[in-house]
């Protein structure tokens, strides 16, 4: 099939990419000319892994290309795909402009039938009103093409985002049309081989379900979060409840991990846009409202532990930062936990030392200039350099490396011995034994 994917971020370009991998002739459009240049020569502007590989094999084959314009890809599509971001607007709600856009630019261009597919995770009823928006373009330019928008909203994890892609745990289609299911349905057909995992629905409960299941997962986070503030109130190993409490296959080991607050462009931002959608049906969102402010609490807990120990004012001190993306894997520092962290401990006056394996480039362009040219943040160039001279380590991200650390050349780099784990990455009393104060998330930092 000829398929156009509007949007090149995480998840079009993944989907482009992944589409193309299955013989697919895939044109990927993005308003972004410096990213589109940058595809062109097969670079990925996101680190995923496993990304490059595909990118290149596919561009080399010519099933995969790139263009800033939509106008010029509506010459041979047949499925549109939209990907585009759907940011929070000021009051929580979906920011959907962008994928009006495209839905405008759709109806202004499309030469033939088409199917619209929408992918980004948009407020229920969000494909009608796409429908209704090509469909008004079209009359106005006197086109009677038949196009048909269905839901399709995408599961991926950054980090994982091809295998996911790749062997989705489902691949939900939401439509009422007989045509688009047929045609999607042999679409993702060599997806869904092995295993039954097409599920089919209307479009309104298609585009529910992506915001049920992050609110799940979020929730699921949150709560976790608040059972470790308790244990660490009451003297509790939360560790040990964890293990206690996913051994029962109702509760399950997956997202009950404690730390330091859920970021990422997802999880954040679809918690507040569910709590609009219910509060613009008059229902009070009692849980999703809580879910979310304890994320926000979570963020401040490392800040909160710093601030306990040393007081309000940090300008004495030097902290070594290991992990800025929001989550290992991932380059992606949307509404990262290191981000309230450093923001706390700058405006105290303290300095940074930090390291990241793949998101030092992102950080330079996400975090504030002044940051880095009043010398508050810096970037050591690997994890041990980041370590020199260091009042404190503090972990945000749970990289890999980052979980068997060598303490004997921590001991010997940092000024002080002191640890603050916001991902409970290490043994307590093996932190204590090797001299180290060592504070995680609801585990006592005396015991
Ligand atoms: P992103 O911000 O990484 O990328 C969006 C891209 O769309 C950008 O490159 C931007 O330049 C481009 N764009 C904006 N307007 C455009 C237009 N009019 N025409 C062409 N391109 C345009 O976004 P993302 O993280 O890939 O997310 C996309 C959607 O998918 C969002 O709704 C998100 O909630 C959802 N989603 C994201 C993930 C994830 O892990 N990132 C997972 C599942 C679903």
């Amino acid at each position: 099939m000829n398929l156009t994917i509007i949007g090149t971020g995480y998840v079009g370009l993944v989907t482009g990419t992944c589409f193309a991998e299955m013989g697919h002739h895939v044109t990927c459009v993005d308003v972004d000319a410096r990213k589109v240049a940058q595809l062109r020569q097969g670079k990925s502007p996101i680190f995923e892994p496993g990304l490059d590989d595909f990118l290149k094999r596919n561009i080399a084959q010519k099933r995969l290309s790139f263009s800033t314009s939509l106008a010029d890809a509506c010459d041979s599509g047949e499925v549109f795909f939209i990907a585009v971001g759907t940011p929070p607007d000021q009051d929580g709600s979906a920011d959907l402009q962008h994928v009006l856009e495209v839905a405008r630019q759709l109806g202004e261009h499309l030469k033939s039938d088409a199917i619209v597919v929408d992918k980004s995770t948009v407020p229920v009823g969000t494909a009608r009103m796409v429908q209704e928006t090509i469909e008004h373009h079209l009359q106005h330019r006197g086109a009677d093409h038949r196009v048909v928008v269905v839901s399709n909203p995408e599961f991926l994890k950054e980090g994982a985002a091809i295998n996911d892609f790749m062997k989705p745990d489902r691949i939900i289609i939401g439509t009422e049309d007989a045509h688009a299911r047929e045609r999607l349905a042999e679409l993702y057909a060599p997806f869904n081989r092995n295993h039954q995992r097409l599920l089919f629905m209307g479009t309104r409960d298609a585009e529910m379900t992506k915001y049920a299941a992050n609110a799940m997962l979020a929730t699921k986070i949150s709560f976790m979060n608040e059972v470790a503030h308790l244990c660490e109130a009451l003297g509790v190993d939360v560790e040990n409840v964890r293990l206690g409490i996913g051994s029962d296959e109702r509760i399950g080991y997956h997202f009950i991990y404690p730390g330091c607050g859920y970021g990422g462009s997802c999880f954040p931002k679809d918690v507040r846009a569910l709590c609009h959608m219910a509060r613009d049906q008059g229902i009070e969102p009692g849980i999703l409202d809580a879910v979310e402010r304890r994320n926000q609490a979570q963020k401040e807990r490392l800040a909160q532990k710093i601030i306990a120990r040393y007081g309000e004012d940090l300008s004495a001190l030097t902290f070594a930062l290991w992990g800025l993306a929001f989550k290992p894997g991932t380059d992606d520092l949307r509404e990262a936990p290191s981000r309230t962290l450093l923001e706390h401990l700058i405006a105290r006056g303290a300095r940074i030392q930090a390291y990241d394996p793949v998101a030092m480039e992102a950080a330079r362009e996400h975090f504030p200039k002044e940051w880095f040219d009043r010398r508050h943040l810096m970037l050591a160039e690997h994890q041990y350099a980041a370590l020199e001279g260091v009042d404190a380590l503090i972990l945000v991200t749970e990289w890999k490396p980052f979980r068997h650390p060598d303490l004997g050349a921590m001991a010997r780099l940092m000024r002080q011995r002191v640890v603050f784990d916001g991902r409970n990455q290490y043994d307590p009393h093996q932190m204590r034994a090797a001299g180290f104060y060592y504070d995680a998330i609801g585990r006592s930092s005396e015991s």
